[in-house]
């Protein structure tokens, strides 16, 4: 017999749409369905940071009202994690960080006002790395995620929440935020699909700032069209952020076509790094061997400034990171240690509210930026992401798009980079360069090496996300990786032997 409750906790959002539109299920058994999985096996997993167990129960029957009154949405009824750095008016908020232990924010995250006008079912706020902080989530001021396809791996971050909650059942889809990579390293962790988006995009109004040149939100779900239909109910200008585009919005659903013959994919061998695991190198090379069979052209191209992608990154995001964090002083949000001065509170307040990768991010940024340093270092730097840029931009003169892995290894132990924080920020080697360049890019689950998943990172012009994502869907068609899912039981039994 099938175990109703795990069917309902497999639905894609497509499949949850087309069974909640027939009424073969409630919006109501939906959530129900999620949330009972949650309590078995979200605490374990570490996944969620605070369940919004009411929210989503009145969410779910106003999404019935909805589907009788026949004015459905693509999300309404679809239960979603949010990334616990998107400010929700019902819920804490604390972007994993004792600082916001307790705070809740005055306004919605415009992302998600939009997908509450949608009508979807919020399930809570999901795990991250502190600030966003970090490729592993062991940030985290609260506790670590585990990775739902074997618990002693981590889920990648910062995004781990998000990514796992997918993976493992607990969210149809989630959103995340991608500031180096934060978004496709964990999906590629976690075997799901993962979009950073166009810088610009997606308003970034109500997420909390780690880098704001860099920061982008996007979507995790288990499918490519999942992803578009996500990305579609949050894209589009938002005149309470200044640099979110006015560029149209296009319909991303419908350019999953299936389709890519004559189409030209870019492969640069600056993405093959020394440390990368030879089963992830094979997993990734077969998946681009799919890319030509199913029609498209490889063609090589140059990136010859990508090896400077992760210092330069390095200097940016601490540094736009140490001014964002400087509204953390005990006087405006979260946390306040009372001190005798005014000064001493913020020393105390940012002291004990602040976790080590923070207080090492702020102190790095802070030195950058200073005077007889800033031209040295953050100038620098953003002239070596003008060359970055340059790069890409002579690469779409002739390709549509550019293949590479996520990460050049799989989900490696709890633990195994914690005291070494440049193996850490290594992880994000092969993501980087997109978010210093601006542009979309989506990690698509494309094999398994040691029994983990393994992703193949397809990264686009600006605003071509319906091109990327066109790609992933046909190279998701020809495979069966997207079906594969963890047993949870079975990875929680074996991690207690
Ligand atoms: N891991 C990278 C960092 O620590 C990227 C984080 C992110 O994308 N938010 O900064």
């Amino acid at each position: 017999m099938p175990d109703p409750l795990l069917r309902l906790t497999e639905f894609s959002a497509a499949e949850a749409r087309r069974a909640l539109d027939s009424r073969e299920i409630a919006a109501v058994e939906l959530a129900e369905a999620h949330l009972q999985r949650i309590d078995h096996f979200g605490g374990e997993l570490g996944v969620y940071l605070h369940v919004m167990r009411e929210t989503a129960l009145a969410q779910a029957a106003a999404a019935d009202r909805r589907l009788a009154a026949g004015d459905a949405l693509p999300l309404t009824g679809i239960p979603i994690a949010l990334k616990d750095v998107l400010c929700t008016i019902d819920a804490p908020t604390t972007a994993g960080s004792r600082i916001l232990e307790g705070f809740r924010p005055p306004y919605d995250a415009t992302v998600v006002r939009r997908l509450r006008e949608q009508g979807a079912v919020f399930l809570g706020k999901a795990n991250t790395d502190e600030f966003a902080m970090g490729s592993s989530n062991e940030n985290s001021a609260f506790k670590p995620v585990r990775n739902p396809w074997r618990t002693d791996r981590v889920p990648g971050g910062s995004s781990g929440g998000p990514a796992a909650a997918v993976a493992a059942g607990l969210a149809v889809v989630s959103l995340g935020s991608d500031t180096g990579g934060s978004i496709r390293q964990p999906a590629g962790f976690c075997g799901v699909v993962g979009l950073k988006p166009t810088y610009g995009r997606v308003s970034r109004l109500g997420l909390m700032a780690f880098a704001s040149s860099l920061d982008q939100i996007g979507p995790f779900a288990r499918t490519v069209e999942d992803a578009a239909i996500t990305l579609q109910a949050i894209a589009g200008h938002d005149p309470q952020d200044s640099t979110s585009s006015r560029e149209a919005v296009p319909d991303y659903r419908s350019a999953l076509t299936g389709e890519i013959s004559g189409m030209k994919i870019g492969v640069a061998d600056e993405y093959t790094v020394e440390g990368m695991e030879p089963g992830v190198a094979d997993a990734v090379n077969r998946a681009i061997e799919r890319l030509r069979s199913l029609g498209a052209e490889l063609v090589t191209v140059n990136l010859p400034h990508t090896e400077y992608a992760l210092p330069t990154y390095y200097i940016t995001a601490p540094a736009e990171a140490s001014a964002n964090l400087a509204r953390y002083d005990g006087v405006k949000y979260g946390l306040a240690v009372e001190a005798p001065t005014l000064r001493e509170t913020y020393e105390r307040t940012r002291g004990e509210g602040f976790g080590a990768e923070v207080k090492r991010r702020i102190m790095l940024g802070t030195y950058a930026l200073s005077s007889g340093y800033y031209d040295a270092y953050y100038v620098k730097a953003q002239k070596v992401r003008t060359l970055i840029k340059r790069d890409f931009d002579e690469a779409w003169s002739k390709v549509d798009a550019i293949v590479a892995p996520t990460s050049p290894t799989v989900a490696f132990p709890l633990g195994a980079r914690t005291d070494d924080p440049y193996q850490m920020y290594l992880a994000d080697v092969f993501t980087i360069p997109a978010n210093m360049a601006g542009i979309p890019g989506v990690a698509i689950p494309c094999g398994f090496s040691d029994g983990l998943p393994v992703s193949l990172q397809i990264l686009g012009p600006a605003f071509a996300e319906a091109t990327i994502l066109r790609i992933g869907d046909a190279y998701e068609r020809s495979e069966t990786w997207a079906a594969r899912r963890p047993n949870l039981e079975h990875a929680l039994a074996a991690s207690q032997d």
